[in-house]
């Protein structure tokens, strides 16, 4: 095989501190390999293809390990980017096995991203779509931290490589796997970004790739009305809902969202998921805050709000965080309101909080990460290219 036309000369086009491969959707690598490193376009698809397995099967941080791409290309490529991961900042792990990380992706842009075992077929992975979300959810510690901005595609995608590494899961097999499962349940409102989240689930499910299937991947959202069915439509995931009131005035308190899109036309929305039945139901989370929406009349109330719908309902004890206004209801209060839901006939597990010994269970994620002026953005980047 010939590559001398793929050749490129890195000294016609300086680059400024070299990008990285990891986490880029099929297009991007395509289109990186074209302006990056010169491969003809004729070339540039089988390219990708090649380059494609050894960066999300394989897994690899080196050009050199891609034994079936020529030694020149190589070269070009390591002259132009890498394959470098996103750097963890800080890496905890629980007593129960849940490991969190927090992830620096440029400077001054910090996410939390944590890995729960024994969750799924074998464990979840919950990944952030925003740094600090513009909600204002009134139980949820990442709410109070203000919006940083959205994450790319790429950013997004890199978490799961990230832990993957961490995990040592590479190359993809599907035997003895501890990622089975992705949640868009961290830090911000994935509906808000959701070009960039439909990009990333389409790298984190490509069977040649990171290999999670579309069904297994949920994405969690307080209740962007508009980008509901377009969510189904566009990624195929399972549609998590983060509900935690049966009517309007409570929900606007809890979930001020709802002021915007009220009950009514949410429950519309999500009955118009695309492919919902007994296989593909919709998870309903519930956040149990004492003497808030945890009586037995609200238990039989969301009953009824749900009927007709294929669903799931997670009850969530209420994770505290610092100064936070609320109390977790009492444990028999929480079982008494998952026997109500239990006998209407949906599965409700509680959800055993996870990882709060670290601040990584639901709800408890933000990071220091502030909007900065682009003039401060650029001395960090500055001083973090020196
Ligand atoms: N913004 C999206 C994705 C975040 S998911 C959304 O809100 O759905 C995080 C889940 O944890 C949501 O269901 C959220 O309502 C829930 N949550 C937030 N704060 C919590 C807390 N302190 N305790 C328990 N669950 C919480
Ligand atoms: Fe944002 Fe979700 Fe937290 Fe609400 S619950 S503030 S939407 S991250």
């Amino acid at each position: 095989m010939t590559t001398a036309l793929d050749l490129y000369d890195p000294s016609a086009k300086p680059v400024p501190g070299k990008p990285s491969l990891a986490g880029l959707t099929r297009d991007a690598l395509k289109t990186a390999l074209i302006e990056g490193a010169g491969v003809e376009e004729r070339k540039a698809k089988m390219r990708a293809d090649q380059l494609w397995r050894w960066i999300h099967h394989f897994g690899v941080t080196d050009f050199d390990a891609m034994t079936n791409v020529s030694k020149d290309l190589r070269a070009v490529l390591d002259q132009n980017f890498t394959l470098n991961r996103p750097e963890i900042v800080e890496r905890l792990v629980s007593v129960d096995g849940t490991r969190k990380y927090l992830i620096r992706l440029a400077p001054g842009v910090e996410c939390e991203t944590v890995f729960i075992p024994d969750v799924g077929r074998s464990g979840a992975l919950c990944v952030s779509s925003q740094v600090g979300c513009t909600l204002n959810c009134t139980f949820c510690h990442t709410g109070t931290q203000p919006l940083v901005r959205n994450l790319t595609a790429q950013e997004i995608a890199a978490q799961v490589i990230v832990a993957r590494d961490d995990l040592a899961e590479w190359p993809t097999s599907n035997e003895n796997r501890q990622i089975t499962n992705i949640v868009f349940m961290g830090m911000g409102e994935p509906l808000y970004n959701l070009d960039h989240v439909s990009d990333a689930i389409d790298t984190i499910s490509d069977g040649d790739g990171i290999s999670i299937g579309r069904r297994r991947i949920t994405v969690s959202t307080s209740g962007v009305v508009p980008k509901i069915v377009e969510l189904g439509e566009r990624t195929g995931a399972m549609l998590a809902i983060s509900l935690h009131a049966t009517n309007d005035d409570l929900r606007n308190e809890l979930v001020p969202l709802n002021k915007k899109y009220p009950l009514k036309e949410l429950m519309d929305a999500i009955r118009q998921y695309p492919g919902l039945g007994n296989a593909k139901r919709v998870t309903f989370e519930y956040v149990m805050l004492k003497g808030v929406n945890d009586s037995l009349a609200e238990a039989k109330a969301l009953v009824r709000l749900l009927k007709g719908v294929p669903a799931k309902i997670n009850l969530i004890p209420f994770n505290p965080w610092p100064n936070s206004p609320y109390e977790c209801s009492d444990w028999d209060r929480i079982e008494a309101f998952a026997e109500v839901v239990n006998r209407a006939g949906y599965a409700s597990p509680i959800r055993t909080p996870r990882g709060r010994d670290i601040f990584a269970a639901c709800g408890q994620l933000r990071s220091e990460s502030k909007k900065l002026r682009a003039s401060e953005r650029k001395k960090l980047q500055d001083a973090a290219s020196a």
